[in-house]
């Protein structure tokens, strides 16, 4: 807004910085707070197969239930908890309770299937998060196919420290998947140089699948090259029975999104898997 109004508006502008940094101080001293308190919850989004339709796995969404503002999404703390540091020890808290939550639903006889974890780049920088993940599903139980986790295409900054940790996960038999997929600078780069099991096409691809012929194109030649390099594909952000239907037709291996389900709570995914 500053920017609109000329230079006049430059006072307005850094008070409302002063301000905003203000915030940003009192959001980290609480979400700090956060992890003492334990104030993190998962939700999860089902993923369904595109040829048979049924659930074949979930992903794991983080939300913070604020004392004072409810619930709240990833975007309104995970930005900041990357900068600080802090997400290091959210994450840690998110892989073992989502395998802890998988076991639990595979003891109480629901079909077994993977549950999908987010990881920070800032996780790849820790000491050893390979030893931590095979130690975490050592204290679960959780046998690694049941794992997978998502990288994002910014995790390239020690390209030859990720490359390494990726392999060492993959030994360890848990599966890696391409979060996001095309919206970073180093698409091609991550196929060819890492360990990949599953690409997730971006959901600002899938939007317009409907009114913009190039990024149809775009999306099927994915699909196509995908399956060229033996790499799952799923899709993010299916919000149409028409954006469902073009992906099928186009051997999308499975989706994700609205149109189906959005993240729900652990109970209601439970009785979800329940009912098949
Ligand atoms: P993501 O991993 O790409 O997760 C998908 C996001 O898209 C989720 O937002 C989900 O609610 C949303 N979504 C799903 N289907 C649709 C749809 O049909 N239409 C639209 N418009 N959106 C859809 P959410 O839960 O707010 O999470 C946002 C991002 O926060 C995630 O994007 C992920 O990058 C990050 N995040 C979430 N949990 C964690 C975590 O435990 N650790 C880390 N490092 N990041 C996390
Ligand atoms: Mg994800
Ligand atoms: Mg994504
Ligand atoms: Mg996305």
């Amino acid at each position: 807004k500053a920017k609109e109004n000329g230079k006049s508006d430059c006072k307005l502008y850094s008070e409302s910085w002063e301000n905003s940094s203000f915030e940003r101080l009192k959001l980290q001293h609480e979400l700090y707070q956060a992890i003492q308190r334990n104030e993190f919850v998962l939700h999860y989004q089902p993923q369904y197969d595109l040829g048979g339709g049924g659930i074949v796995g979930v992903e794991a969404l983080v939300r913070w239930n604020h004392p004072v503002r409810g619930l709240l999404s990833p975007g309104a703390f995970i930005p900041l908890a990357e900068e600080s540091g802090m997400i290091v020890q959210i994450g840690d808290w998110v892989l073992m309770e989502a395998c802890r939550q998988n076991k639990e639903w595979q003891d109480e006889g629901l079909p077994p299937m993977p549950v999908a974890v987010n990881l920070s780049i800032r996780q790849f920088m820790q000491h050893d998060l390979a030893a931590r993940i095979a130690e975490v599903l050592q204290l679960t139980g959780l046998e690694p196919q049941y794992l997978d986790l998502e990288i994002t295409e910014s995790m390239t900054i020690d390209v030859g420290h990720v490359t390494r940790c990726l392999l060492a996960i993959t030994e360890l038999g848990v599966g890696i998947s391409v979060d996001d997929f095309g919206t970073g600078y180093s698409s091609f780069h991550y196929l060819k140089n890492f360990p990949i099991d599953r690409l997730k096409i971006d959901r600002s691809f899938v939007r317009d699948i409907q009114q913009d012929p190039d990024d149809a194109e775009i999306v099927a030649a994915i699909i196509a090259m995908a399956h060229n390099l033996n790499i799952q594909v799923i899709a993010e952000g299916v919000e149409t029975e028409e954006q469902m239907e073009f992906l099928r037709r186009h051997q999308c291996d499975e989706m994700q999104g609205y149109f189906r389900s959005p993240p729900v709570s652990h109970d209601r995914i439970e009785r979800m898997l329940k009912a098949g």
